[in-house]
């Protein structure tokens, strides 16, 4: 007899574990950018280089909440 197994694997919510995060510039504290990150790949604070349209240049934005 053939028993069809249903639903043992239900695909729930996708499985990409992408956090929303805020970039804030680090010189006039504005945040300048919305953007994801793996919070596998990056359980720390993200620092990055971006432009801040605030001070005119690029300066280190890090990740706030
Ligand atoms: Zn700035």
């Amino acid at each position: 007899m053939l028993k069809k197994d249903n639903g043992a694997r239900s695909n729930k919510g996708g499985g990409n574990m992408r956090t929303r995060i805020t970039l804030a510039c680090t010189q006039c504290k504005q945040r300048n950018y919305n953007t994801t990150k793996d919070k596998k790949a990056h359980p720390d604070r993200m620092e990055t280089k971006k432009y801040c349209r605030f001070c005119k240049t690029h300066t280190l934005h890090k990740e706030t909440k």
